[in-house]
């Protein structure tokens, strides 16, 4: 399989190539050159596989040559079997129709560990058949930064520079990252907003003088192979509920536009999905772009669901590239537009390519402390703030009502105890393997001199 570039003119690279690379070289995203499908056969025979044979299957045709299916699934199988599930994303009924997804059962209890503990393990794999190294350097709203600090603290032939922004990440998000001492960790924290520590991280990949001295990695959800895992439980949800016969409904609370977009690259593989619901708290930027085609960024403000509090969504591009016609010429003259003024307006073929299968909803705090009190009055279950706006999404939606809708339970409530209390009176307690969280030592970096403070940082402690 080759990769191509969402604005049509960074080289063709395959996936060991873009397992390594992050963003393109000219801005753009690296996409398939062209989606691989399965047949309602294949799909029907993919029931009852253990998680890490389906993701093996799911995966391979992304994976093409770079790794064996014996190596890809003996990867998996290390991966996975870190999780405290067996099922590993096990399936949890709310009522006739409403189910929930639990994504959270990875050593830092959020869904990006799924990607994560992946993709850690493709990144020795790839590096050491270069005998190579690499510098990390990634944005967190939160959860991406811990994930991602797990699955390389300690590895030989990396190092990891993960910003977040001061003060807007919960005290167990941030202790997450900063309570892990190894020596290729580096915590920065930066005065301001998670867009932009994006956008910092994105000039260093453009620095010359960085890039020249340092091969630079990326672990936030601009790394392919990150979507490539999560594409693997759409098929994990839908199998059990009837797939490839009866179709399936997801609603999905969103930020930088990853995890959705892996359930629109499910659904180009065959999985028979029935909508794809977006569900934004009211940074609603996605919400505006799916419903009018507005796709203009406001400023951001802090939720208490700060993994989307984000204005600007990442891989939206790879959407509006890949619903749009592919045109990776007019993208670039597209993302140039938005870049320098913050306002785009979707094409009339963009927005046709979402209409038949993407649905958005927006919650304000109200409506998630509603949701996260109906799942605890009706089903015995406390939901964190980011799983409860995608519940209130799911409960609004006008799927027909014969189709299972399935909310991606996206993180553990116990990393937003303060936020879980406060809608529901109930205060969740950390699962005992990371009991001792708050005696733990932090150790972190504050820097609040913009970009050049950040970059003169990393290249004086990059190895
Ligand atoms: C990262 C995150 C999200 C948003 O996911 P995207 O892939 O950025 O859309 C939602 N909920 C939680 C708990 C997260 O950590």
């Amino acid at each position: 399989m080759q990769y191509v570039s969402t604005r049509g003119s960074a080289p063709t690279l395959d996936f060991a190539g873009v397992t390594l690379a992050g963003l393109a070289s000219d801005g753009g995203l690296y996409v398939p050159e062209h989606w691989p499908s399965f047949t309602t056969d294949e799909i029907a025979a993919m029931r009852g596989l253990p998680y890490a044979e389906l993701a093996a299957r799911v995966m391979q045709p992304f994976v093409g040559d770079c790794l064996t299916p014996e190596r890809l699934r003996a990867l998996c199988e290390e991966a996975y079997g870190r999780f405290s599930h067996k099922a590993v994303t096990p399936l949890v009924q709310l009522d006739e129709r409403q189910w929930l997804l639990e994504l959270f059962h990875g050593p830092t209890l959020a869904f990006k560990d799924v990607a994560l503990q992946l993709l850690g393990l493709l990144f020795e794999e790839f590096l050491e058949r270069d005998n190579a190294r690499l510098t990390i350097v990634g944005a967190t709203s939160g959860d991406t930064g811990s994930a991602a600090i797990d699955a390389v603290a300690g590895r030989e032939r990396a190092e990891i520079f993960m910003l977040h922004p001061a003060g807007r990440v919960s005290d167990v998000q941030r202790r997450q990252m900063t309570t892990v001492l190894a020596p290729n960790v580096h915590n920065i924290a930066i005065d301001g907003s998670f867009d932009d520590a994006q956008a910092m991280v994105k000039r260093i990949f453009a620095d010359d003088t960085v890039t020249a001295k340092h091969r630079i990695g990326a672990v936030n959800s601009i790394n392919w192979a990150r979507l490539m895992a999560q594409v693997v439980y759409y098929f994990a949800a839908a199998l059990p509920l009837g797939a490839p016969q009866r179709k399936t409904a997801f609603s999905v609370p969103t930020g930088n536009f990853g995890d959705v977009f892996a359930g629109y690259v499910a659904s180009q593989m065959g999985l028979p999905i029935e909508r794809l619901i977006v569900a934004t708290n009211v940074n609603d930027i996605l919400h505006r772009a799916l419903s009018d085609g507005d796709y203009s960024a406001g400023a951001v403000t802090a939720t208490a669901a700060p993994s989307m509090d984000i204005q600007v969504s990442s891989n939206f591009e790879r959407l509006l590239f890949a619903a749009g016609g592919r045109d990776g010429a007019a993208m670039a003259q597209q993302m140039r537009g938005f870049e320098a003024d913050k306002v785009m307006q979707l094409t009339n073929a963009q927005r046709d390519g979402m209409a038949a299968l993407f649905t958005s909803a927006r919650a304000d705090d109200a409506d998630m402390a509603h949701a996260m009190r109906w799942a605890q009055e009706n089903c015995c279950q406390i939901l964190d703030p980011h799983t409860a706006i995608g519940l209130h999404a799911a409960l609004a939606s006008d799927v027909p009502p014969d189709v299972p809708v399935v909310t991606l339970a996206t993180a553990h409530p116990a990393k937003f105890p303060d936020a879980v209390e406060r809608a529901t009176g109930a205060r969740p307690a950390l699962p005992a393997r990371i009991g001792d969280l708050f005696a733990r030592e932090e150790r972190f970096t504050a820097l609040d001199g913009g970009y050049d403070a950040v970059r003169a940082y990393i290249l004086g402690h990059a190895s």
